[in-house]
């Protein structure tokens, strides 16, 4: 498409930033913090909506099936992977000002 907006470089930075390339479903369904290789998604499928609150950095496998549309199960709803999101960045930011894992992941270790 010849009108699609890009992501600006400040609002991707942000991002990386802010979820340290970490993918909030891998964060909050399997519990896992590591940087992942991935893009940034637009949660309402909209890839012209660049607001900051329309975006989450997704791991490429989350992405992809957060996009395709299937009949057979339910997919990642949109509120949900807000949730998710809003959890990773919570606890990164924890994580920035004491030094440590949110609670809810030390206890598994
Ligand atoms: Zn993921």
């Amino acid at each position: 498409m010849s009108g699609r907006k890009k992501v600006s470089s400040e609002i991707e930075n942000e991002l990386f930033f802010k979820s340290k390339r970490r993918c909030c479903i891998c964060y909050c369904i399997e519990n896992d913090l590591r940087e992942k290789q991935g893009q940034i998604a637009h949660l309402d499928k909209n890839k012209n909506n660049n607001n900051i609150d329309n975006l989450a950095f997704l791991c490429l496998q989350h992405h992809d099936k957060y996009d395709t549309r299937t009949s057979q199960s339910k997919n990642y709803t949109k509120a949900e992977v807000k949730i998710y999101r809003a959890l990773l960045l919570g606890g990164t930011k924890q994580e920035r000002k004491y030094g440590r894992l949110p609670s809810i992941f030390t206890k598994h270790n």
